[in-house]
């Protein structure tokens, strides 16, 4: 019996046995599915250009020439969780003594921070499509900090009724009492990091509330009639496939609206622990890329669409925050990390040490900006369709046209089933495209050396 075989021996009915093994087969010869890169911003590429303080001048100057219609994107990040997860890759911490102060100094920041920005050119009269808080757990900051955060929006800035409201968190720091007051504040998006529901992954990942009271969350916050998506991880401790695949049909039955999907990320932080439970062999991303494959399917099966490449949607879930660029939006970041974009230029935020100490005088702390290049932004609407997923039949010619080498790699996604039609002359990416989304765009990116 082969490996394959094996591992789908005892599946349940939802899998799509015959779906998965053509993507694998189709693959295979080609790629390694261990080498799966995640999209990267461009200073990950190239670094930073400009320091700091020559990317706020930069953004400034930049900002003074925007026309005062163009919608942007609101992102606050929140670095603190109740306990740091043994498994999580996130920037985020658990904060020692002096909590509450330490949690109205940041916020305060924060506040500070966004005042600054929305003094910059027009900025406080463009229409702002979402404010997303993301982390680390922004409802760990309690009540009275979400509405100081929520206010200062308000104030600073031109929201409107369709401003969507949104944010990340745990189902731990979801307690009846906050939800009533985000819901309040006007907040009708939830991301929750549920990651699985099978009790002995939960109970090793350090997730203590049992699969039905997470359940319970879910369905509360739905009754709100917020919209919810989830993130689920492939390749936990102990999990397994029908674990995995029962989850995403629990969630679909009561009504969760998205999904992000991804392998579960090794780095230097969690390597201890990923090697104490086996999740550091070569041979666990093939059953992680198998299982997050016959989710994908069944996703699909079931009507949910990707609008980005690891995020299956219903209707309802716009996906605003992540989404952006394929709107063409600009973004402005706000915290700790945070990066945001304006234009073609990217800035981002030092860590916590130095975001509090340079978030001052006048100054949001950046830690520097970079423009990005021209030719770049030749492969950028390409970049954009490959993160949203599909790419338009217009995008796909101008991109044959512009490079001489893209027919033969796009036959070559194609042979590997990484991409398939969309229309009569769109494209789509199929789950292994979704799985090798970072890949597709460092091949295209290759176009420009
Ligand atoms: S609660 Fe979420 S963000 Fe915080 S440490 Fe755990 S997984 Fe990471």
């Amino acid at each position: 019996m082969t490996l394959f075989d094996s591992f789908f021996l005892d599946a349940p009915e939802s899998v799509n046995v015959d779906g998965v093994r053509y993507h694998w087969q189709s693959l295979e010869p080609h790629y390694n599915v261990g080498d799966w890169m995640l999209p990267l911003p461009p200073w990950r590429h190239h670094g930073y250009s400009d320091s700091g303080h020559a990317a706020w001048n930069i953004l400034q100057h930049d900002l003074s020439q925007v026309e005062p219609d163009k919608p942007f994107c609101i992102y606050l990040h929140t670095p603190f969780c109740s306990r740091k997860c043994n498994f999580c890759d996130s920037y985020s911490f658990k904060l020692g003594s002096h909590q509450t102060e330490r949690i109205q100094d940041y916020v305060d920041r924060l506040c500070y921070e966004l005042r600054l920005w929305s003094q910059q050119g027009n900025l406080s009269q463009r229409p702002v499509s979402t404010v997303h808080l993301g982390g680390g757990t922004p409802t760990f900051l309690g009540g009275a900090a979400l509405r100081q955060i929520t206010d200062c929006c308000r104030e600073c800035f031109s929201v409107s009724p369709e401003t969507e409201w949104a944010l990340e968190s745990t189902v731990n720091e979801l307690t009846p009492e906050i939800t009533d007051v985000l819901h309040e504040l006007g907040y009708r998006r939830l991301h929750i990091g549920i990651q699985t529901l099978e009790p002995q992954v939960r109970k090793t990942i350090g997730r203590l509330r049992h699969p039905v009271a997470a359940l319970d969350v879910i369905e509360r916050t739905l009754a709100l009639d917020w919209v919810v998506s989830v993130d689920l991880i492939c390749g936990l401790p102990y999990q397994t496939l029908t674990g995995f695949m029962d989850a995403i049909e629990i969630l679909m039955d009561i009504g969760v609206n998205g999904f992000s999907i991804y392998e579960l990320l090794v780095y230097p932080q969690n390597r201890r622990w990923c090697k104490q439970y086996g999740l550091t062999a070569p041979s666990r991303h093939l059953f992680n890329y198998w299982m997050f494959v016959a989710g994908a399917l069944l996703l699909e099966s079931r009507g949910f669409a990707k609008n980005l490449f690891n995020h299956w949607a219903d209707a309802q879930d716009t996906n605003i925050y992540f989404t952006f660029p394929i709107r063409g939006e600009d973004l402005l970041a706000v915290g700790t990390i945070a990066d945001g974009v304006f234009g073609n230029y990217h800035y981002r935020h030092p860590s916590y040490a130095r975001y509090m100490k340079h978030s001052q005088d006048g100054l949001p702390g950046l830690e520097g900006g970079l423009r990005r290049d021209t030719a770049f932004d030749m492969i950028q609407p390409f970049v954009k369709g490959i993160q949203a997923s599909r790419i338009s039949g217009q995008v796909v010619h101008e991109a044959k046209s512009n490079f001489p080498g893209m027919s033969a790699l796009l036959d070559r996604w194609m042979t590997c089933s990484l991409i398939n039609h969309n229309g009569s002359d769109g494209l789509k990416l199929t789950a292994s495209g979704s799985w090798f989304a970072g890949n597709l765009i460092a091949d295209l990116t290759a176009f420009l050396v």
